[in-house]
C-alpha cells in the first residue's frame, strides 16, 4: 500500500453498514414510494380527511377503511428530541438526533434531525424537509432548520 493510500485510509471513516430497512406492507406501501419520489405522502382518510401517520389499517375517527394521502408542504416545526446514545448501533454515525417534528399539515413524524448541532435544536423551531438516501434503495425523509 501507497503512503498516500494508507493516509486516506486513515482520513477517511469508516463505511457504516446500511441502516435496517423497513418492513413494507401493503398498507404502508405508498408511504416508501413517495420518499423514493422525494414526496412526503401522510395517509388521509377518504371517509372523514383526518390525516394519519405513521400509517394505520382503520380510520381512528370514523372506523372508514378507505384511504388515499395527502403530499405534505415540508413546512414543520420540532415538537421534541432526543440524542440517542445507547444501545450503539452499528449502523448509525453518532452523534445524532431524533426528532418529533410537526407538521403544517396538522400531524407529527418522527425522524431525524441534519444540518445542525445539538447545541442549536429547539421546541419549536421552524424546519424544513428534505431527503437522505441511506442506502442505494432507501430514501427516507428528514429535517433541517428551515
Ligand atoms: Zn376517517
Amino acid at each position: 500500500m501507497s503512503d498516500a493510500a494508507a493516509k486516506e485510509q486513515e482520513v477517511r471513516p469508516k463505511a457504516l453498514p446500511p441502516r435496517p430497512r423497513p418492513g413494507v406492507s401493503r398498507d404502508t406501501e405508498f408511504f416508501w414510494k413517495g420518499c423514493m419520489k422525494h414526496e412526503l405522502r401522510i395517509q388521509q382518510c377518504e371517509g372523514c380527511e383526518r390525516l394519519t401517520h405513521p400509517p394505520v389499517v382503520r380510520c381512528p375517527e370514523c372506523g372508514s377503511y378507505e384511504f388515499g394521502y395527502l403530499v405534505a408542504s415540508g413546512a414543520g416545526t420540532l415538537y421534541s428530541f432526543v440524542e440517542p446514545v445507547h444501545p450503539p448501533m452499528p449502523f448509525m454515525q453518532y452523534p445524532y438526533i431524533v426528532g418529533l417534528v410537526e407538521l403544517a399539515e396538522g400531524t407529527r413524524l418522527i425522524t431525524n434531525l441534519v444540518d445542525i448541532d445539538l447545541e442549536e435544536v429547539r421546541i419549536g423551531m421552524p424546519l424544513a424537509l428534505t431527503f437522505v438516501q441511506t442506502d442505494p434503495e432507501l430514501i427516507l425523509p428528514m429535517f433541517r432548520p428551515a
